[in-house]
């Protein structure tokens, strides 16, 4: 027998026959637990309104051995993140998160992972922000730190040339898939621009509530999601679905 009780995202629900629920949790400590919700969906419920998608909990958790499966006993609501559920483009922001956590068994370590994940959904709850694309961008960008893969935006990784404000990156499939414009010539599907580039290496050492006041051009803030979005699916190695089909139009 074993117990958990952690603080943890609720990453995924999902219906169970006619009364159960199975949530997928994720917190540190706990790592990434599907749990059933026994009763859910009985009328009575105390856990029904606790367990929704993004909501922070405190999660009380049951092993069962005999039966390899987690409970979720009990559950006090730490954050409720409501705000995310008012606009289909927060939804799909808070899914890319849940997703890649998801997908790739939170690699990266589940501290930085969870405090990256909460900082994110914290701020996609925050209604007096219109413009929610630069939550994804910072969100993909700090995720390549946490997991190992941030790209060296300032020299070229093939010739070892420090890049100078003014010049372009090439982005492709291949390695390294960034490369300065020289190395890159004919292979590179994408640019990554002077603009993008000194966006990303500034915003990337500054605090989160700060970094996602930095705005750039539609166009650019356009080119840098997709090129995040591109470089993240290669690293995760698996499509993120709510990364594709353009739901997220900025
Ligand atoms: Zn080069």
């Amino acid at each position: 027998m074993r117990n958990i009780i952690s603080d943890t995202l609720v990453l995924k629900t999902q219906r169970q026959g006619d009364y159960d629920k199975q949530v997928v949790l994720f917190g540190p400590g706990a790592g990434l637990i599907r749990a059933t919700v026994y009763g859910s969906y009985r009328g009575k419920s105390r856990l029904a309104g606790s367990t929704e998608q993004f909501l922070r909990l405190k999660a009380y958790l049951y092993y069962n051995p005999v039966r390899d499966s987690w409970k979720l006993s009990d559950a006090e609501v730490l954050d409720s993140h409501r705000g995310i559920m008012g606009s289909l483009e927060r939804i799909l922001a808070a899914s890319v998160g849940a997703e890649i956590v998801m997908k790739t068994d939170a690699a990266g370590g589940e501290e930085r992972l969870y405090r990256l994940l909460l900082e994110y959904f914290h701020s996609l709850d925050d209604q007096s922000e219109v413009d929610i694309s630069y939550f994804l961008i910072q969100f993909l960008w700090r995720y390549l730190a946490v997991s190992g893969y941030l790209p060296d935006l300032e020299s070229c990784p093939e010739c070892g040339r420090v890049l100078g404000p003014g010049e372009s990156m090439v982005f492709s499939q291949d390695d390294p898939p960034f490369s300065c414009s020289d190395c890159g010539k004919g292979r590179g599907e994408r640019r990554l621009s002077p603009g993008v580039r000194r966006y990303l290496l500034h915003t990337g050492e500054l605090p989160w509530d700060r970094a996602v006041k930095v705005h750039l051009s539609s166009d650019a803030a356009e080119e840098c999601r997709a090129v995040l979005s591109e470089y993240v699916q290669n690293v995760v190695e698996v499509p993120i679905h709510s990364l594709e089909g353009g739901g997220l139009a900025l």
